[in-house]
């Protein structure tokens, strides 16, 4: 997954939530906006983001970027953040 598909998700996601407003109950809508919500949240962990070093001055490590959770040894990140799922871009 790649920013340009995830763009291209969300555009389709958007005109059928349009589609649903004009369609649907309220509560219906609502509900409806809600799983997009949460659909992207998990689109958006699967696209790769680079883990962020930390100084060695600060006991070295790096961090995963949306969760800030802390990976002490460079060599051994992880392809996806055990905190919150996150997907790594590994160097
Ligand atoms: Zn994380």
């Amino acid at each position: 997954m790649n920013r340009k598909d995830a763009d291209i998700i969300y555009e389709d996601l958007y005109e059928l939530m349009e589609r649903v407003r004009e369609k649907y109950t309220l509560a219906g809508f609502l509900s409806v906006v809600h799983s997009v919500t949460i659909l992207k949240t998990a689109l958006e962990k699967q696209i790769a983001k680079k883990s962020i070093k930390k100084p060695r001055t600060h006991s070295g490590g790096s961090l995963c970027p949306t969760c800030n959770k802390i990976y002490f040894n460079d060599e051994i990140v992880p392809n996806y953040c055990n905190g919150c799922g996150q997907r790594l871009l590994i160097d």
